[in-house]
C-alpha cells in the first residue's frame, strides 16, 4: 500500500482530500480555477481539486478539524471585499492556523521541489509532533484589487506558491530593484485565500532570531501573527502593481511608491 502524505503510515487506506478545503471553495462557485504554484491551474470543481494520497485518520481527523477552524476564520474576516485602508482585526489560534496555512501550502505544492520544507513538517501539521523542524514566522495581510485594468488576468483567490520576490522599493522610481534577502531563511512561501495573503518564512535550523524576524515585521506590510497573542490589525498587502501577482510582493516603500505612482497617472487622465 502506498504511504499516507502526512503520517506516513502505509496501512490505513487513502481517501482523496481537497487541495483548497472544499468548505471554502465551496462558497465562492463564481470561481472557476485555483493556481499551484505560478503556472499550473486546476479546476475548482469539488470532484477535481482532489489528491489523493492522504490516509482517512488524517482527512477525517486532524485535517477536518483545521478546516473547520480555518473555514470559518476566511469566511469571518476574509470573505468580504476590503478597501484600501480598511484594517481588519481579527482574533486567532496561532498554532491551528498556522497548521492550517502549512497543509494548504503542501496540498498545492508536493509535487514540487520547493515544498521539501513542508513536507518535513507534515506531522506537526497533523499534531504527531510539537514543534516544526525549524523557526517560523507567520504574517498576514488583507488582499484588495487595486488593478489598473480590471479583468486582465482572472481573478485567482485561491493560490499557493513559494519563493516570492520582496521588493523594497518600486520599479516606477528606482532603475535597479532591490529585493529583500536574508541567508538564514530557508524557503518562504505565499498563500492566498479570498481577501487573506498568508506569508509564511521558514527558517534555516538554529538561525531564526527575533531581530531579525522584527526586521522582516517593520519592512512589510504584513502584521507577524505570533504564538503569544491572539488578537491582531490586519492591514493591506497588495498595490496596483502586484494585486495580480502573488508572487511579487512589495514592501512598505514599495506599496508607498506603487500608491503615489497610479495616483500620479490618475491624475493625467
Ligand atoms: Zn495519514
Amino acid at each position: 500500500m502506498k504511504k499516507c502524505a502526512f503520517c506516513e503510515d502505509v496501512n490505513n487506506k487513502l481517501t482523496a482530500e481537497h487541495i483548497f478545503p472544499f468548505g471554502l471553495i465551496s462558497k465562492f462557485p463564481e470561481y472557476k480555477y485555483a493556481f499551484l504554484g505560478e503556472k499550473k491551474a486546476v479546476k475548482l470543481s469539488p470532484k477535481k481539486q482532489v489528491i489523493k494520497d492522504v490516509c482517512q485518520n488524517c482527512n477525517n481527523g486532524a485535517l477536518s478539524k483545521l478546516d473547520s477552524y480555518g473555514n470559518k476564520f476566511i469566511m469571518d474576516y476574509f470573505s468580504r471585499n476590503l478597501s484600501p485602508e480598511q484594517i481588519v482585526t481579527i482574533r486567532y489560534d496561532y498554532q491551528i492556523l498556522l497548521k492550517w496555512v502549512m497543509k494548504i501550502l503542501f496540498n498545492s505544492l508536493r509535487k514540487n521541489d520547493s515544498s521539501s520544507w513542508l513536507k518535513k513538517n507534515s506531522k506537526y501539521m497533523i499534531g504527531k509532533v510539537e514543534k516544526t523542524t525549524s523557526e517560523v514566522s507567520l504574517f498576514l495581510g488583507t488582499y484588495v484589487d487595486l488593478a489598473p485594468f480590471q479583468n486582465m488576468f482572472p481573478s485567482l483567490p485561491f493560490q499557493g506558491i513559494s519563493e516570492p520576490k520582496i521588493l523594497l522599493s518600486s520599479r516606477a522610481f528606482h532603475k535597479e530593484i532591490l529585493e529583500y534577502r536574508n541567508e538564514n531563511i530557508e524557503i518562504i512561501y505565499v498563500l492566498r485565500l479570498c481577501n487573506a495573503i498568508f506569508l509564511l518564512v521558514c527558517w534555516k535550523e538554529n538561525r531564526w532570531n527575533s531581530k531579525e524576524e522584527e526586521a522582516l515585521n517593520g519592512l512589510i506590510p504584513h502584521t507577524l501573527l505570533t504564538p503569544n497573542n491572539n488578537t491582531g490589525k490586519i492591514a493591506r498587502s497588495t498595490d496596483s502593481f502586484n494585486c495580480e501577482h502573488l508572487y511579487l510582493v512589495s514592501s512598505k516603500k514599495a506599496q508607498f511608491e506603487h500608491d503615489i505612482y497610479m495616483k500620479m497617472i490618475v491624475r493625467k487622465k
